[in-house]
């Protein structure tokens, strides 16, 4: 078997998802068709986190796609951190506009501009919204997933009547977000806050979840941020508060997108292919029927109790009785990362067996057909907490805690490459300067991620100036 994965990571999740059939390219650079199967997935991340939403009584609206030019204009940092990537429609048939309308990057400014309207007194607040859109960066780097042009995103806006209200959404949410990919898509979160350099354009704080995908290169995988009263003045949203005084309402803003889906690729594919978590997964498992199963009608017909026994049991189970060989669709359901085949011929028919592969799993066992449909609920779970278990020890394997001078981490990355290895993500001290983080960039690389809300350990000097560290910091490489 190649071993591309460890070769060449990038070429290994391009040839993934296009085997999984997830995706095609479009004629537009950096937009991405998304094909029946890799569209599910998304469904099933939306499902997942609207079950948070229900919980919290925060309910999806529509806002429209198009934004007028001086929304934009009304935030100054809002506009000045966007303006690069935003996509303009000027002209209607041979017809200039007045103003020119933005395909929106994200949806502060109307929504602000809604806010100010619907908000009147302290009985409407909290006001908390989400919307599942399509939303347009024109990125320079783009890969699929994981950072393109159009991507589709939940993205929740919530007033509030006091800081403390808002600051808890903010990480409410981000709480959320670290339960939805560590739960549902076994992907552990290295939840913190994110440096002033890496804000979002208009925020006063933003928060992270940061995550380490195989290659040990980093994704941030969601972002929370508390907007203070930055965007309440330039849409002018104020109450009337029980004091009888007009105030200005607390914001904030959190999305997370379809990279989700890349970051799950990353993080537990393998050579094979995709491998999915049991709880993502649209078919969790796979019957093949396997031998000369066609010559005994048995074969089919216990298939068929089986498919139902699962089916009764809520399990995600197909068939998969077309002419094709056995080893053809067993190469087929795992490079689309069905979690379990079971294989179903004459001898187990015999025995009153079926046979088992798990998909991260090497070897094959076999269990009694009776009560299959507990065996396999308790393998799917098993499969749920085994991924997320070993992409903790993954990136345990790939942390480092004690490297304290540009010097040295040039070395580590050094040694790394000759290992054809990663360098992971390092724990370093920061001073709180820019300079730091510019020259860390320039001469490495990498990134600040986040500062960690619990570091494994504090540090204590700065990777750059050698001056007293004020923060604890992960930085990485990152997609
Ligand atoms: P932001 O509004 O910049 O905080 O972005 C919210 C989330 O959207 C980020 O945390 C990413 O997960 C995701 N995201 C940002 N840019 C892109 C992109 N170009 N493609 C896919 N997802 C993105």
């Amino acid at each position: 078997m190649s071993n591309l994965q460890k070769e060449d990571f990038s070429k290994w999740y391009l040839r993934t998802i296009q085997n999984a059939d997830l995706m095609s390219y479009s004629p537009v650079r950096g937009c991405i068709i998304f094909k029946p199967d890799g569209y599910e997935l998304w469904e099933r991340i939306q499902k997942q986190f609207n079950k948070y939403l229900e919980t919290q009584k925060i309910r999806n609206s529509y806002f429209p796609l198009l934004i007028p030019k001086h929304f934009f204009e009304k935030e100054a940092d809002h506009i000045k951190g966007f303006a690069p990537e935003l996509p303009w429609v000027t002209q209607v048939g041979d017809e200039k506009l007045e103003e020119p309308l933005a395909l929106r990057p994200t949806s502060e400014t109307i929504i602000g501009s809604s806010f100010s309207d619907w908000i009147q007194s302290y009985r409407d607040l909290p006001y908390e919204v989400n919307q599942w859109a399509n939303v347009f960066r024109w990125e320079k780097k783009t890969i699929p997933f994981l950072r393109t042009s159009e991507f589709l995103w939940q993205e929740g806006h919530t007033a509030h009547a006091s800081e403390e209200d808002a600051r808890n959404r903010t990480m409410n949410v981000l709480d959320a977000y670290a339960d939805l990919i560590e739960n549902f898509l076994a992907i552990p979160a290295y939840k913190g806050q994110k440096t002033p350099s890496e804000r979002f354009a208009g925020a006063v704080d933003t928060y992270s979840i940061e995550s380490m995908m195989r290659d040990g290169k980093a994704v941030q995988a969601g972002t929370s941020h508390y907007l203070g009263n930055n965007f309440a003045k330039s849409f002018n949203i104020k109450f009337l508060d029980k004091d009888n005084k007009h105030k200005y309402v607390f914001t904030t803003s959190w999305g997370s997108s379809t990279r989700l889906i890349g970051a799950m690729i990353m993080e537990h594919g393998d050579e094979k292919g995709l491998v999915l978590p049991p709880a993502i997964a649209p078919t969790q498992v796979i019957l093949v029927p396997v031998g000369p199963w066609q010559k005994n009608p048995k074969i089919i017909e216990q298939l068929n109790n089986i498919e139902q026994k699962l089916k009764d049991k809520n399990i995600r189970v197909q068939l998969d009785d077309s002419d094709s060989s056995p080893g053809f669709k067993f190469n087929d359901w795992e490079s689309k990362g069905v979690p379990i085949r079971i294989e179903f011929g004459p001898r187990d028919l015999e025995n009153n067996q079926v046979t088992i592969k798990l998909r991260d799993l090497n070897d094959k066992e076999t269990t009694p057909i009776l009560e299959i449909e507990d065996y396999i609920s308790n393998q799917l779970k098993l499969m749920q907490k085994r991924l997320l278990e070993s992409a903790r020890k993954r990136n345990k394997e790939n942390e480092y805690y004690n490297i304290d001078t540009l010097e040295d981490l040039k070395k580590h990355i050094e040694k790394k490459k000759e290992e054809n290895n990663t360098p992971g993500f390092i724990l370093i001290g920061w001073d709180g300067t820019a300079e730091t983080e510019a020259k860390i960039k320039e001469e490495t690389g990498f990134t600040t991620r986040n500062i960690p809300f619990n570091p494994p350990i504090e540090k204590k000097i700065d990777i750059v100036s050698g001056k007293p560290a004020k923060y604890t910091v992960w930085i990485a490489r990152a997609y």
